[in-house]
């Protein structure tokens, strides 16, 4: 087996804090955890501290007793100084759950880059009524029968659930300008293709990076193609991100990120995700060298594990974000077939020579027990 970035990470703590209360990376830089109600059970949260109040990056879900711990916080460990901002770096709902709630009871400011706040607002005032023909082509084009988009119907509904009403003004984050926090510069740093603009802060005085879903030491973040914009390419901003942070980030710095716990190793980390994504689209070019599959017949490529009800979608999302990045480079055809289906095949006529290459660098790597 290839060796996986995890085995060579750093990490700085052994344990996590309890939920609710305050850890300290660095001066001025908290780290506090919620807890989440599935698989993916935490979120990590940062507060820093400015001269004259703390300002909230990220903000848990709103379910469960995410609002019960902020009051406990507010109560017990800010000192004197209150709220003063809160950052969300991107829409999903463990991130802005509770944006809405915390500017309106501290009446503060609410950062966000412009993509992930209009999608916050699209996402969260979603209904049952938005599933139409659309949502039902996208997943009978990646392999559903009628019966499984009925069920699939069924089970559909925004995310609105999760998230306390959205705040009604924000102030824009946008790539490469700065926050001035304690006197600190904190440099907007946008990554794409978890989601369309997601902000990470980089300090160059602490060499600390808050790195969001961006970057995340131990599971990888999901990349998806949804029915709303069905001929995406994610996966190819989700790369070139991962290029990107390569070249402008240090090697050496301490990753915060929103889930599993605080660690170094980043360009490792950020090796080894490209890697991870460049060996599945191997695999699902060489499942196509036979028949005309669809997106559905290939989860197994990508996912090993048995997959449940509300991961199925994620993991199709997932393999139509690989199919489309390898139809749109001309490495795979796609045809609709008498279902209305669509089947890949592989085009590549370098396939071969490419598998060959790649199994005989795996030879070469170091075995690691894992
Ligand atoms: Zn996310």
């Amino acid at each position: 087996m290839r060796a996986d970035s995890t085995n060579t990470l750093r990490y700085l703590f052994d344990d996590v804090p309890a939920p609710g209360q305050l850890r300290e990376i660095a001066p001025g830089v908290q780290w506090l955890r919620m807890p989440l109600p599935m698989a993916l059970d935490h979120i990590n949260l940062y507060l820093l501290e400015d001269e004259d109040g703390w300002w909230i990056i990220d903000t848990g879900i709103a379910v469960g007793p995410t609002q019960d711990l902020w009051e406990q916080v507010f109560a017990e460990a800010l000192g004197d100084k209150p709220v003063k901002a809160v950052l969300s770096t991107h829409y999903h709902p463990d991130h802005i759950g509770m944006a809405g709630w915390l500017c309106e009871r501290w009446q503060v400011p609410f950062y966000m880059t412009q993509a992930e706040f209009l999608s916050g607002l699209a996402f969260s005032r979603m209904q049952r009524e938005h599933f139409s023909w659309t949502s039902a082509l996208f997943l009978q084009q990646s392999g559903y029968s009628l019966t499984q988009i009925e069920t699939a119907q069924k089970r559909w509904g925004g995310f609105g659930g999760y998230i306390k009403p959205m705040p009604t003004a924000y102030r824009r984050l946008v790539d490469g300008a700065s926050l001035l926090i304690d006197g600190r510069r904190w440099r907007v740093v946008v990554g794409r293709g978890h989601c369309p603009e997601h902000a990470c802060l980089y300090s160059e005085g602490l060499n600390i990076l808050i790195s969001g879903d961006q970057v995340i030491p131990k599971i990888t973040s999901n990349v998806s193609v949804m029915g709303g914009e069905p001929e995406a390419n994610p996966l190819k901003d989700w790369l070139a991100s991962h290029e990107r942070f390569l070249e402008l980030l240090p090697a050496d710095a301490l990753v915060l990120p929103a889930h599993n716990t605080p660690f170094y190793g980043l360009h490792t980390r950020l090796r080894y995700l490209i890697e991870h994504h460049e060996e599945h689209l191997l695999a699902l070019e060489e499942a196509c060298l036979d028949g005309w599959p669809t997106a559905l017949d290939l989860l197994p490529v990508l996912f090993k594990r048995a997959l449940d009800e509300h991961s199925i979608g994620l993991a199709l999302g997932e393999c139509v974000a690989h199919l489309n990045y390898l139809h749109q480079r001309g490495q795979l055809a796609r045809e609709l077939n008498d279902d209305g289906q669509y089947t890949y095949r592989s085009i590549d006529d370098t396939l071969h020579l490419r598998l060959r290459r790649h199994r005989s660098e795996l030879d070469d790597q170091p075995v690691m027990q894992v």
